[in-house]
């Protein structure tokens, strides 16, 4: 067992023997403990609309087309609200930094994207929040489109996404969105290439065009669900072209899961790009959210273990590969991020959550919840453990 020292918000000692020595001492009582888990890809815009959209018809496009028409009456407000009941379902599951994609359009104008920036305020003792904003009506059909992400980028968006799949014309929506990425120096992260037909992917243009203005390592894609229907040789072929390329692949299994391969019916693929293999090749990859309660995803609870585990479970990962998924969550996705002084060592930013599990394989198998955090040194939530009321005679 190893306690750890934090000096302001650093970890400064990691050892045993070190209890009797601080002002303030928290005994965990031998649990796990975890640096705060990164969730590189979430929507917390459009998180909680069950209530107003109870059946969207099925599939991405019934989502996409259900959440466009509540756009419209979105409030700064009400995307508030929304998001903070997201964000602190999170919070209290362990998660300590994230990236919200932000929608800009026409439809929703910057208000949604003023509420992010009001929640990262208003969070920031307990969790770093990146907001990536895009386009996810398409952008090169409407010039006020590429108006308001410039705005965005001007007025405090950390970076910079891209949805070409929905966009009239794809190519010159990459092109554009590379071209404001070098102007503004932010990363990048595309939604991409989000179905099961491999005839076709904009991948391989996305790794050229990464190397093109040499943003190797700020590039980043979610979904890349293609990937779980390629050959083998097709598939190494694509790993090594990411890896070359630096750009890190997002799996998404809760709304890859539920949207993908509904044509196949009780046959259907799982529709999951599997990033452990990618992983294995030297690709930067993490496993992430996405979609909370809403037409895209219908369910989530905030937990980022429980995601991972569904990944596992549907990977066919077992106990020898839960240190690799939790690397999902955790530092891989730190490194997907650019977080720097990630992790549990000497001289790490101290954000830690303790979990209600004794070793590492239990936490994770059995999707262990977390009972506190440390944000920077500093308690930032608790969560006590479930306790059993055995009856008194
Ligand atoms: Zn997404």
């Amino acid at each position: 067992m190893q306690d750890i020292a934090v000096r302001q918000d650093r970890i400064a000692a990691i050892g045993p023997g070190l209890a009797g020595t601080a002002i303030h001492e928290e005994d965990v009582g031998g649990r796990v403990v975890l640096p705060g888990l990164v969730d590189t890809h979430i929507h917390l815009d459009k998180s909680c609309l069950l209530c107003r959209c109870r059946d969207a018809g099925g599939g991405l496009k019934g989502a996409i087309a259900a959440v466009s028409g509540l756009k419209r009456a979105f409030t700064t407000e009400d995307v508030y609200a929304r998001g903070a009941r997201t964000l602190e379902r999170a919070i209290t599951q362990g998660t300590m930094f994230m990236r919200a994609h932000v929608e800009l359009d026409p439809l929703v104008g910057l208000r949604s994207f003023e509420a992010m920036k009001r929640l990262k305020r208003d969070y920031a003792f307990a969790i770093d929040l990146s907001i990536c904003v895009f386009p996810q009506e398409g952008m090169t059909h409407d010039p006020e489109v590429e108006g308001l992400l410039t705005q965005a980028l001007a007025d405090g968006a950390d970076l910079l996404g891209g949805c070409p799949y929905t966009d009239a014309d794809p190519s010159l929506q990459m092109e554009r969105i590379f071209a404001l990425a070098v102007a503004h120096d932010v990363d990048l992260d595309f939604h991409l290439d989000f179905d099961l037909d491999p005839a076709w992917s904009h991948l391989e243009e996305i790794c050229r065009r990464t190397m093109a203005a040499g943003w190797q390592g700020r590039v980043a894609v979610g979904h890349a669900t293609k990937l779980a229907v390629l050959d083998d040789a097709a598939l190494e072929r694509m790993i090594a072209l990411l890896a070359a390329a630096g750009v890190a692949v997002t799996a998404l299994p809760a709304t890859d899961l539920y949207l993908n391969g509904r044509d196949r019916k009780h046959r259907a693929p799982r529709g999951v790009a599997p990033v452990h293999l990618l992983a294995d090749g030297g690709v930067t990859v993490s496993v992430a959210t996405n979609n909370v309660l809403n037409p895209f995803t219908p369910f989530g609870d905030g937990s980022l273990i429980r995601i991972a585990n569904l990944y596992a479970n549907l990977m066919h990962l077992g106990p020898e590969n839960f240190g690799e998924c939790i690397d999902t969550i955790s530092t891989g996705a730190a490194r997907l991020m650019r977080i720097a002084d990630y992790g549990i060592m000497v001289g790490g930013r101290a954000d830690l959550i303790v979990l209600d599990a004794v070793d590492e394989a239990d936490a994770f198998g059995g999707i262990a919840a977390p009972v506190m955090g440390f944000k920077r040194g500093r308690k930032s939530f608790v969560r006590p453990a479930a306790v059993l009321m055995r009856s008194q005679t």
